[in-house]
């Protein structure tokens, strides 16, 4: 069976086609599917008995099955998805006031290692699929689609390093941009990552999505530290390609910026962060540390992370503190592939591996 998420409407209509099927079935098929989010061909009502019949032997519609949806106490959806070779992934919706986000996998598990996140502890098992991304993305509309409403943003900041499955993760977006599919604006997809250098350009290459770089540390002895692949691509290199990267006037760059107690929050940290956030006019996120049972790393206090926060603005430098979602079903950044039922562990010291 082919993956029909896979491909975008027009690429549907060329396999149709060739396949001597009219090419205007291939627009009704992705209206049931990405409007009326109907994947059971047997349902499409307007396509003749016998064709639905040969679709349906020969595409499937279904990449991921859906496991768990797991609900935080702040409205955060933590979708646990199956892959069809029998792998778990995730992906979770944050939905805000005017905003419907879902923060995507672009991989099983982690090659990357970065030394506080849950997720680079299972390592990698294998790249996503194209259409295990869309799937992600219409599992998350088929339930946002029981209170009337859509997906608005996508971002690429679940499982994986987008940049080390970029072919996959370039074709998921055509299928996300296609105006017959999701239709959502390239702007309203980020794409994170921990900073392969060498494909950044390649994805600006591609397309017009926004970019954001988890950066850390401000210097590279420490960034060698938390994110291991600063070995190979250091921050200097990285700042260049980022530079290179196609960011439209009125918009920026985003840092990432987990705040670490005692590791990267200190004012003279926060220095070196605002002169690189100048140097590659970058806005920062803030992200406080998300503790898990895999890390002895702690979360800053309140006050410590207020004081960053202001000592970035005084320096002039346009930053958010991001207050995390879903921490309580373990959906918040750099917990996912922590196991849900995690927290029904004793706490520390069990919770403490050092
Ligand atoms: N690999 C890509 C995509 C993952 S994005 C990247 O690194 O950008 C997930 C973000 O959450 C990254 O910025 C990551 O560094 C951050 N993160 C990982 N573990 C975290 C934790 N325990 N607490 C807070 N943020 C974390």
């Amino acid at each position: 069976m082919k993956p029909l998420l896979a491909l975008t409407p027009d690429e549907l209509r060329a396999a149709f086609a060739a396949a001597d099927v009219p090419a205007f079935r291939a627009a009704q098929v992705a209206r049931w599917l990405y409007a009326q989010r109907v994947r059971d061909f047997g349902a499409m009502r307007n396509l003749p008995a016998p064709l639905r019949d040969r679709l349906a032997g020969e595409w499937s519609t279904r990449s991921l099955l859906r496991e768990a949806v797991h609900d935080a106490a702040d409205g955060t959806r933590k979708l646990v998805l199956g892959t069809v070779d029998g792998a778990r992934i995730e992906a979770v919706l944050i939905p805000e006031e005017r905003r419907r986000t879902l923060c995507v996998s672009s991989q099983v598990g982690c090659s990357l290692d970065c030394s506080f996140c849950a997720t680079g502890r299972m390592g990698l098992g294998r790249n996503l699929h194209a259409d295990e991304i869309v799937d992600q993305a219409l599992h998350a509309a088929e339930l946002l689609a029981e209170e009337g409403r859509a997906l608005t943003h996508v971002v690429f900041m679940g499982m994986g390093e987008p940049l080390l499955n970029l072919r996959n993760v370039v074709q998921a977006i055509r299928v996300l941009t296609h105006p017959e599919a999701f239709a959502l604006a390239p702007r309203r997809i980020t794409v994170s990552t921990a900073g392969v250098a060498p494909k950044i350009a390649e994805l600006g290459r591609a397309l017009p999505v926004r970019l954001a770089l988890s950066l850390h540390a401000a210097r590279d002895e420490l960034r060698d530290v938390l994110v291991p692949l600063n070995r190979r691509f250091p921050i200097a290199e990285l700042l260049e390609a980022c530079a290179a990267f196609p960011t439209p006037r009125r918009e920026r760059l985003s840092f990432e910026y987990t705040l670490i107690a005692g590791v990267n929050d200190s004012l003279e940290d926060a220095r070196a962060l605002a002169a690189l956030a100048a140097k590659a006019r970058a806005k920062v996120n803030l992200i406080p540390l998300n503790e898990h049972p895999g890390t002895r790393y702690r979360r800053p206090g309140e006050a410590r992370m207020e004081a960053f926060l202001a000592a970035l603005a005084g320096l002039g430098v346009t930053a958010t503190l991001r207050r995390a979602r879903g921490d309580d079903i373990f959906a918040a950044c750099g917990q996912l592939g922590a196991r849900a039922d995690a927290r029904a562990a004793p706490p520390s010291p069990a919770h403490d591996f050092r």
